[in-house]
């Protein structure tokens, strides 16, 4: 004889004998219905549901961020966009400094090591653009050389 109820494991209140037709049809199963009751089926797909939608309101944990170089940073051999680095120096070394200054500055600051001629040369070239675009002055001293930076009449 063919049974006419069947338990739900999954009921709030404990396994519970139920109706047959209290459990909806899955023609995989052996006897033809669902593990579960309606009831549970119903509830236990509302809390999934609500499971996702709060997994996507919970924004996800943020990965470690590669540190990039700085733009216009390609690797030796290369252009290295120094100009903010040398500003930067300059005012650290209160507004006036030689270039060796600079170079040591640059070389402790720089994301990635340059072969010490290459970075004379990189400051170099990176003097003589923010000399020209009048970001900075230089004038010769007796110990030497110096820059400074040279701010416009608007910048004050
Ligand atoms: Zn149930």
């Amino acid at each position: 004889m063919k049974r006419k109820t069947k338990t739900c494991p999954a009921c709030p209140e404990g396994p519970r004998v139920l109706p047959l037709r209290s459990f909806g049809i899955v023609r995989s199963r052996p006897d033809g219905r669902n593990l579960y009751c309606r009831a549970c089926v119903r509830r236990r797909m509302q809390e999934a549901r609500a499971a996702a939608k709060l997994r996507k309101r919970t924004p996800p944990a943020p990965r470690p961020v590669t540190v990039q170089p700085p733009s216009g940073f390609v690797f030796p051999g290369h252009r290295v966009d120094v100009e903010p680095l040398v500003l930067t120096a300059i005012d650290r070394f209160g507004g006036a400094c030689s270039q060796d200054q600079i170079v040591s500055f640059a070389a402790e600051h720089l994301p990635a090591k340059l072969h010490p001629r290459e970075l004379r040369d990189t400051v170099g070239n990176a003097l003589g653009e923010l000399f020209q675009a009048r970001s900075i002055a230089t004038r010769g001293e007796a110990e030497g050389r110096i820059y400074f930076r040279r701010f416009s009449v608007r910048d004050i």
